[in-house]
Formats: structure tokens, sequence, C-alpha cells
């Protein structure tokens, strides 16, 4: 009797013209998933197979599994020879000790000698035999035992079905460049963007010494958490004093957040370009602050020339990204009290909505370009790589 991890993807994707490449995305994600830990991986019709891996290892590989995006669902299931006896004795060991349970055969093996409904009841008499104040249920069972007979005289005997992260493989919708806060919310919207399939950069703006350094690795960490489900994430750091120095020094300080909002999204636009991407990320949240009404949206967009800037959080409230956090496991890490460099200078009344043509005045005070590019040429890149935390 062995054990091994059965896993299913979600059908929708793999219909039509990009299958294959969807699938290869997929089985390529899943085995580096796993990479670290010694086991096996098949593809079998219609699913995955892992085995050969230590039983110690059992609950880590289901871990790093069903944070791959574009799973369905999968299971530790027991693969034993198709002896009848022997599965039914199965059966009863998996068995809870109380409520009802289910017996559900899909028998692909059309040579034995009893149709599903029968070698379900033959399975159910050894749980009961064992376990006699059990109850069968066959509409609303508490618990349902799945037996799987297959061609080749095998079978696979499991009872939960682990539910995945769903969505679509890393890889398959392209690139896309974040802008990767300390904060609750980026990390959130890096999640669901890469949920849909998006591979992802990071850029993180940072105002050493005004902000301490643990602000930055604040990011990285955050990073490091993100990568079981989006892969290895290249961040691009970089070096914001400058550009909020001379904000504070030539701008009306109501306008600070607007501009340097606005010099953030120029340079993660040119970074995202030099770089493949095709779409900006950020964790912006309608009404949220003042820089995340209408306006201040629409006059730091303006700025963004050839790309889509992505805001999976836009209609999303406070409470549900705060639980989203504590599910992906980034809240306590974005909680943790470094500030952000958008604490730094922070005028008493922010501009709430700022209008285009004010902005750009108050903007015209700055030397954007030379500003820009001195703060892209600090640039420190650090790869985060899959499995580092
Ligand atoms: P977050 O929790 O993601 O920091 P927030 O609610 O604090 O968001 P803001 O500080 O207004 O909101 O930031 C809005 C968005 O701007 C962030 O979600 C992030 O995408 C981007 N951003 C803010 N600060 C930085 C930074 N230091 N580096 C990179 N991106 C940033
Ligand atoms: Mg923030």
């Amino acid at each position: 009797m062995k054990q091994v991890i059965l896993i299913r993807y979600g059908e929708i994707f793999l219909k039509g013209r990009n299958r294959s490449f969807f699938e290869r995305t997929l089985i390529n994600n899943l085995r580096t998933a796993i990479s670290t830990i010694p086991c096996r991986f098949t593809k079998l019709q219609g699913r995955y197979l892992v085995d050969e891996f230590k039983s110690e290892d059992c609950d880590r590989l289901v871990e790093a599994l069903r944070r791959v995006f574009g799973l369905h669902s999968l299971s530790v299931a027991y693969h034993v020879d198709t002896d009848l006896d022997a599965i039914g004795a199965i059966c009863a060991q998996l068995a809870p000790d109380y409520g009802t349970f289910r017996v559900t055969v899909n028998r692909a093996d059309k040579t034995l000698p009893m149709t599903s409904i029968q070698l379900a009841q033959h399975f159910g008499g050894y749980v009961l035999d064992a376990h006699p104040h059990l109850k069968v249920d066959l509409y609303h069972a508490d618990k349902e035992i799945f037996v799987d007979l297959r061609e080749d005289k095998t079978a696979y005997v499991f009872m939960d079905k682990i539910p995945c992260a769903g969505g679509m493989p890393v890889g398959c919708s392209g690139k896309g460049m974040a802008l990767l806060s300390g904060g609750i919310d980026s990390p959130v919207a890096v999640y669901r963007m890469a949920r849909r399939g998006m591979e992802i950069n990071a850029v993180h703006f940072h105002s050493f010494p005004y902000t301490s350094l643990m602000a930055k690795e604040k990011t990285l960490d955050l990073a490091r958490l993100l990568t079981p489900y989006t892969g290895n994430i290249r961040v691009f750091v970089v070096p914001f004093t400058e550009v909020q120095q001379a904000i504070h020094a030539h701008c009306p300080s109501e306008y600070m957040i607007t501009i340097m909002r606005r010099i953030m999204m120029r340079i993660a636009e040119r970074l995202a370009i030099a770089n493949g991407c095709g779409s900006l990320i950020t964790g912006e949240s309608l009404a949220q602050v003042a820089s995340q009404t209408q306006e201040s949206i629409l006059v730091t967009n303006h700025v963004v020339k050839t790309l889509p800037v992505f805001r999976p959080l836009i209609g999303t409230d406070k409470e549900e990204i705060i639980k989203e956090a504590r599910e992906i496991g980034t809240f306590k890490t974005s909680i943790l009290p470094y500030e952000d460099c958008c604490t730094v200078f922070l005028p008493k009344n922010p501009i709430i909505r700022p209008q285009l043509e004010q902005t750009e005045i108050a903007e015209s005070k700055l030397d954007v370009e030379a500003l820009i590019e001195s703060a892209m040429a600090g640039i420190e890149i650090v790869d985060i790589k899959q499995g580092e935390c």
C-alpha cells in the first residue's frame, strides 16, 4: 500500500487551441513548486500523480501543490492492487468514527464482476462492520470515501478532496510589473493577478535614510511569501529619497503625494517596458485614502502612456483585503511597523480631488526627467527565488 497525491486541474483552460501551452506551463510550475522535495511526478489521463515520496514529506508536498494556480483539488490517496477485500479494509480504516458516510466508486476496469453501485455496497459493508455507529447517507454524507478502480488492476482509495487555489497557471497571461509597498494591499493585488496567470516583476520605492532598511527588507519578505503562488519574483528597488526631497522643496505640499505617485508610475512603466512586462499592477482601492479618489487616479494614470494599469482591489473593502491577506499569509508581515516611503514628508492636507492642469503646473517646478534618470541609475535588483521562505 503506497501513499500518493492525485492532482486535478481546473477544466476550463485546458480546452481550446492553447491547451498544450497551458498544460506545459502548469506542469512546469508544479515541478518547480515541489523541486526541493524528493518525489516523482507523472502525467496521467486527465490528472497528475505525485508518488515515491517519504511519508513525512506528504504535508509539505500538499501545501506546495495547493498554492500552484490552475489546480482544482488534490487528494492524498492509497494506491493498491485491485483486491476487493484489501480495498474494503482501507475504506474501513479511512472512515470517521461517527456521523454519516458514503462510498463512491469509479470503475474504469470494466472486467470486474460487479457494477459501481454493487462495489460501493461491498466496500460500505466493510466500513459498517468496523464502525457500527456510522450511517450511510447517499445524498448528504458528512464524509465521502472514493475508490477509483483503474484498468491496470490498481486502485486509488481516498477520502478528502483538498481544494486548491484555482485560477490560471502563472506564465499563461504574460508578465506584469507590480508596485509593491510594504503595506497590506499590494501583496494581495499581486496574488490576484498571479492567480489570473500573470508572471510578476515588482518595483519598490524606498526612502533610506528617512525609512529604515527594515522597510525594504519587509517588502522583500513579502515577495518571498508570495513566491509559492507566483514563482520567482524579480524586485527592482528604487532609491526614492532624492525625488521626495525635490518635491518637498519645490512643489506645494498638498500635491506631494500626487506628484510622488506620478513619478512612481513613470519609473514603473519604464521598468516594465524594459523588462518585457505588459502592464502595471497597484494595490489601490477606491476611496481608501486621498490618493485613491477617481480624480487622483485620473491624474496619476495620466502619465502612464502605453500600458494598462491593473488595480485588482479597486472595488474591494479593506476588511475583505485583510481577510485575503491573512489567508495567503502576508498579513502579519504587512503590519510590521516599518514605515512606507509614502509617510515621509506627509502633508497635513493632501489634495483629494487634484485637477490635471494644476498638478502639471505644480510639477513643472521639477526636472522630472533628471530625477527619474538619477533614481533609475541607483536601482538594485533582487531576485527572489521560489522556495526561499
Ligand atoms: P498598500 O497597502 O499596498 O501599501 P495603501 O493602502 O497603503 O496600499 P498607498 O500607500 O496609497 O495605499 O499606495 C497605493 C499603491 O501604490 C500601493 O498599493 C502600491 O501598489 C503603490 N505603492 C505605494 N507605496 C509604494 C512603494 N513604496 N513602493 C512601491 N509601490 C508603492
Ligand atoms: Mg502603503
